[in-house]
């Protein structure tokens, strides 16, 4: 017997149209590329999106075809992610901080039709158009007069005039809820960037799920500004999120140094934010070099790398700001796991509450989660047996765009992180596979003997890698970056580690460098550190 109830497709713009209705009023607040700060209501945005969407249509953009961005966080870049997806061509939000051979391959990969692009990107845009293959109109996101003059691309278009010359005059289609809505490209640290293409159901139902109280807990009392980027995994599904709660939203636009932010937070009185470790880093060192105090931020989640503890004890312990620690991938929309507390953690002393958080966190409802041995034998929920994390449910990859081959192991995707699972359900991560360091048979987590590292106070970064060893294979080196006038010797660093791992995790040898390379969505890149220490003898070989 079939459920009599309404089957209403689950579709990107549902979100925008709810939004609209019944949080019309309700703020999004936007640093702009121009410098000043742009205010615009759910009511304006979505009466502008509807404009996008009649504009790209004049353009000939059809229902599948892909329109490519290159942008910060802002009101356009939000009018996009709806007049775009919701009108049924499907966004792709480029990464600008690649390499722009790699901004020419996943553009001509993913067949863009349109590329619209802050100012800030003009230089990068001018360098990779006439190596493009589908783009056929390019779209600079200003009004006419901060157009450029003599721009080396023809026929340039200026975003305020083609937005202007529609009327908000339009409906929504409706659309299969399984149809494409967005694509993201994973950074591809390894080989080339890969396209994992979002569906509408997929993400309605990652907004539905990473809204709730143990997973990002957004509601219309919020204020939220996303420090990651709305070209990092649609900005870890906030812009969606927010118009389901009917939250404020605050953009930062390219200001993303301690102090900007800072002042952005405290101006728009934010409650909540996000990003990854390292710009976090930022905002800690301006707010403790400056004395300055959170008065409204009550959370932040943390993810796209390990939360190291000293940044939860920092937050919590001097700033009284919770951490969400996250764990999620471009595969997954990317919501995974939060670190969120069970009733039995609430009586907890600090320190014990620390260990849940500084985990990964457990699931949220919707995605299933196991670690396999190497044969692919499932492992016990134990908290010390680790093994490869795998990952299904409805927001997962089933298959990358345009590839034939399906990456799933019975219906499992493998996440390439190597984790255990504590019987309460708590995921740790203690590397990624291709990061662990392969000790005489053992492995080393590499992230462990980072976090205790990054405890040390004279630390601002560190990494640690595999280096070659003759009798073990692989040691752990200890790639360092002191802070600012910071004294910190090797020796001391070293003893540092005693009493907090076995003494064969300790590392065989620490170097200092000026500074450790990052990636384009903020992440220690160890495989270019490993081609640079590669050489590299230890002390001990
Ligand atoms: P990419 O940088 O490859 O585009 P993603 O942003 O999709 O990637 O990165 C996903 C990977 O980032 C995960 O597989 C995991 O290794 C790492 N990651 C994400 N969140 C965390 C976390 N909280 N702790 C440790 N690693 C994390």
């Amino acid at each position: 017997m079939q459920g009599q109830m309404m089957d209403v497709p689950l579709l990107v713009s549902s979100l925008l149209v709810h939004a609209e209705r019944h949080h019309g009023e309700q703020e999004i607040v936007s640093r702009r590329v121009e410098g000043d700060i742009h205010r615009c209501t759910y009511r304006e945005l979505a009466a502008r999106a509807r404009r996008v969407a009649k504009a790209i249509a004049a353009l000939g953009v059809q229902q599948g075809q892909r329109v490519g961005t290159l942008a910060w966080n802002g009101y356009r870049h939000m009018e996009l992610y709806y007049g775009v997806s919701g009108s049924g061509a499907v966004l792709h939000t480029l990464n600008p901080r690649l390499h722009p051979d790699q901004i020419v391959y996943i553009l001509d990969h993913a067949e863009d039709q349109v590329l619209f692009f802050d100012l800030t990107f003009l230089p990068l845009v001018e360098a990779v158009a006439p190596r493009l293959a589908t783009v056929k109109h390019f779209v600079a996101m200003v009004d006419r007069e901060r157009m450029p003059a003599d721009s080396r691309i023809p026929n340039l278009r200026c975003y305020e005039e083609l937005v202007g010359a529609q009327d908000d005059d339009y409906a929504w289609p409706g659309l299969d809820e399984r149809a494409a809505s967005s694509l993201c490209y994973t950074s591809g640290t390894t080989g080339n960037p890969k396209g994992v293409l979002y569906s509408h159901r997929s993400t309605l139902l990652h907004t539905l799920a990473a809204a709730l109280p143990d997973a990002l807990d957004c509601s219309a009392g919020d204020t939220i500004l996303p420090v990651v980027p709305m070209f990092h995994v649609n900005a870890w599904g906030l812009p969606y999120i927010a118009c389901l709660a009917g939250s404020k939203l605050v953009f930062p636009g390219p200001g993303l140094d301690g102090k900007s932010l800072y002042e952005l937070f405290e101006a728009e009185g934010v409650t909540l934010s996000a990003g990854v470790p390292t710009v976090w880093q930022g905002l800690l060192a301006y707010v403790d070099a400056n004395d300055k105090r959170f008065s409204t931020m009550r959370r932040t989640v943390i993810g796209g790398s390990a939360c190291p503890p000293a940044m939860l004890r920092a937050f919590q312990q001097r700033h009284g700001v919770q951490v969400l620690h996250a764990w999620g991938m471009t595969e997954m929309s990317p919501l995974g796991t939060v670190a969120a507390p069970k009733r039995k953690h609430m009586e907890l002393s600090g320190e014990e509450r620390l260990a849940m958080q500084s985990t990964q966190g457990r699931v949220v409802f919707g995605v299933d989660m196991r670690v396999v041995d190497g044969s692919g034998r499932e492992l016990p929920h134990d908290g010390q047996s680790s093994g490869e994390l795998q990952v299904r449910g409805p927001w997962v990859v089933s298959r990358y765009f345009k590839e034939e081959r399906d990456p799933r192991v019975d219906g499992w995707f493998p996440t390439g992180d190597v984790a255990k699972i504590d019987p309460d359900g708590y995921m740790q991560i203690t590397d990624r596979s291709k990061d662990v360091i392969k000790s005489g048979g053992e492995w080393i987590g590499s992230i462990d003997l980072e976090n205790i590292a990054m405890a040390h106070p004279a630390v601002a970064m560190a990494a640690c890698i595999a280096a070659r060893h003759p009798k073990w294979d692989e040691r752990p080196l200890l790639v360092v970056m002191r802070k600012p006038g910071a004294e910190l010797t090797r020796e001391e660093l070293l003893a540092f580690y005693k009493g907090k791992v076995a003494d064969w995790w300790t590392p065989d040898d620490v170097v200092f460098v000026d500074s450790i390379p990052i990636g384009a969505t903020g992440k220690m890149l160890k495989n270019r550190l490993r081609e640079q220490f590669k050489d590299y003898r230890l002390p001990t070989a």
